[in-house]
């Protein structure tokens, strides 16, 4: 059961395609994940299409199509991303494991990096959206551990496989959390690993002791 969505705000920027672009694919692999989220989205284009058209009661079917055309080509001018998917473009592999990726990283699969081991049991993998954007895959092995931190800009973290813990919860497959300067935390893996898609918009400020000489760490977590 996934506990963390995006906002509302979060979901009708997404239907406008006014996100940027790590942004709409974190929040659109939360929608692949998440069927509350898609029935919400759904409800969102419906009013846009009725703002735009008018009462879509009265319209003929086939303008109501038309308008679904219309914002699904909002969202791939944004991001343009057209190519035939083959088998192996659904999964990652990862430490001996496979990972099945929701459609919209599946769609995007030529823009994964290769895996980088970073400190202790973590690995990073970026993904390149052409945008200058943060995007990366996170993956922590279990019983890791990210030193405490604040973030100067907003982090939002999606997990795609498995569990990590901070200190206020607990999130689990398809949860989204958005972090920004007012939170500190120290996210960690216990029994389970734990496969995550992250964004940030600035460097990570490590706050505790001996991590804050990890602070040129931070760096890892881009390019
Ligand atoms: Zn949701």
């Amino acid at each position: 059961m996934i506990k963390f969505h995006p906002s509302e705000q979060q979901l009708v920027e997404y239907v406008a395609g006014d996100l940027t672009a790590a942004m709409l694919m974190t929040v659109g692999t939360h929608v692949d994940m998440c069927r509350h989220c898609q029935s919400h989205v759904q409800d969102i284009e419906e009013k846009l299409a009725q703002r735009l058209f008018g009462d879509v009661t009265d319209l003929p079917a086939r303008w109501i199509a038309n308008a679904d055309v219309m914002i699904d080509e909002i969202i791939n001018a944004a991001m343009p991303v057209h190519r035939s998917l083959s088998d192996s473009d659904n999964y990652l592999l990862l430490e001996g494991k496979r990972f099945e990726l929701p459609a919209t990283l599946a769609r995007n699969y030529h823009r994964i990096g290769s895996w980088h081991k970073m400190l202790g049991k973590m690995w990073r993998a970026p993904v390149d959206l052409g945008s200058g954007e943060v995007l990366n895959f996170i993956y922590m092995g279990t019983g890791a551990q990210v030193p405490e931190h604040t973030h100067r800009g907003t982090e939002a973290t999606l997990v795609i496989n498995g569990v990590f813990v901070d200190e206020s919860d607990e999130y689990r497959d398809g949860d989204f959390v958005l972090l920004d300067g007012q939170h500190k935390h120290t996210p960690q893996t216990q029994q389970e690993d734990c496969l995550t898609l992250a964004t940030l918009d600035a460097p990570l400020q490590f706050t505790s002791g001996i991590s804050r000489l990890l602070n040129p760490f931070s760096s890892l977590f881009f390019k």
